[in-house]
């Protein structure tokens, strides 16, 4: 298959922020600022960077769970951008999303069975008939028995809570999966059971994945393709792969230094970041990485570089720097 499920272009979003002692009436946080990006079916997109670069945001946009500000969003070759809500319910039983929390997005006065039937009633994929037999088919989908159908939240532990949000995902039957910070509120020993987890229901399902983290190593070996935001904006896009072996933009050279390597032989030169991320309100001119960057040159500070080929397969790189 090698038809585009999603495609993004330029996506935008804004948020206007309150006028006050810092800030005057008009300004913007810009926590989406030009992103594209695009997923195939049953094909894993990585999306990366540190809090705050907008990749919740961009994950949010484009199941319009709040309206872009700019851009196109297309899902099976139709623009939806402009859908209104009763329009996108349509679309929405076709793209889900997993939280980072799954514990805040589980009503804890409800059973597991009464939350996954919810979407199904709405949807009116099943009846009074089938419901029991359906939830019983999800739970077992995701490594849980039937009778978690009559337990509530609290009694779940924090993976299994998480099988819980997948579970509630899948009940649509979607093609495309957000899954926001699926496992970084979870024990590192959790973390790869879910994983692997996503993986094999992908495999299964023919799911498509966008992964969001600010943990690369989490997410590498789960996506084919890996975008890097920071502020706001992709600075590199490559295979998982290629990103791992040879990070180009300084600051994913940065983000892939910082990732542990599990053998005590190996010494890694980690880089460390100055400085902290710049306010997304007033972003740097020119590179907005040129605060941080121990490369910065001359045009760095004044003209923006825009996401270019290298030459490489599938290579996009945002940076003045010869590479
Ligand atoms: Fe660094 Fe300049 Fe490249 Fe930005 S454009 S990442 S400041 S070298």
């Amino acid at each position: 298959m090698t038809e585009t499920l999603l495609e993004v272009r330029e996506l935008k979003k804004y948020f206007p922020v309150k006028s006050g002692f810092l800030f005057k009436s008009g300004d913007h946080v810009h926590a989406v600022d030009g992103v594209s990006l695009s997923v195939k079916p049953g094909r894993t997109l990585g999306l990366v960077g540190e809090s705050g670069c907008g990749k919740t945001t961009t994950g949010k946009t484009i199941l319009k769970l709040t309206e872009p500000t700019g851009g196109q969003i297309f899902f099976k070759g139709e623009n939806i951008t402009d859908l209104t809500r009763p329009e996108m319910k349509r679309v929405r039983r076709q793209m889900q999303m997993i939280f980072q929390d799954p514990f805040s997005s589980l009503n804890p006065r409800h059973t597991i069975g009464s939350i996954l039937a919810s979407p199904l009633e709405i949807h009116g994929l099943a009846d009074e008939k089938n419901m029991e037999e359906i939830i019983s088919g999800l739970l077992n989908k995701v490594g849980l028995s039937s009778e978690a159908m009559r337990r509530y939240p609290h009694e779940f532990s924090g993976g299994q809570r998480q099988r819980i949000g997948i579970a509630r995902a899948l009940a649509l039957y979607p093609e495309l999966i957000i899954a926001d910070e699926p496992v970084s509120a979870l024990d590192v020993s959790i973390q790869a059971q879910i994983i692997n987890l996503m993986k094999d229901l992908q495999e299964e399902l023919g799911l498509a994945y966008i992964i969001i983290a600010h943990d690369l190593s989490i997410i590498s070996h789960i996506s084919d393709e890996i975008a890097v935001m920071y502020l706001g904006k992709i600075v590199e896009k490559a295979s998982s792969a290629d990103l791992y072996a040879e990070p180009l933009h300084p600051y994913s050279r940065a983000l892939i230094s910082a990732v542990p390597v599990p053998d005590p032989e190996f010494k890694k030169k980690r880089m460390i970041l100055k400085g902290d991320v710049p306010s997304p309100i007033t972003p740097p001119a020119g590179c907005r990485f040129h605060p941080r960057c121990p490369h910065r040159f001359e045009p760095c500070d004044k003209e923006e570089p825009f996401l270019r080929s290298i030459g490489k397969e599938n290579r996009l790189v945002a940076c003045h720097l010869k590479l």
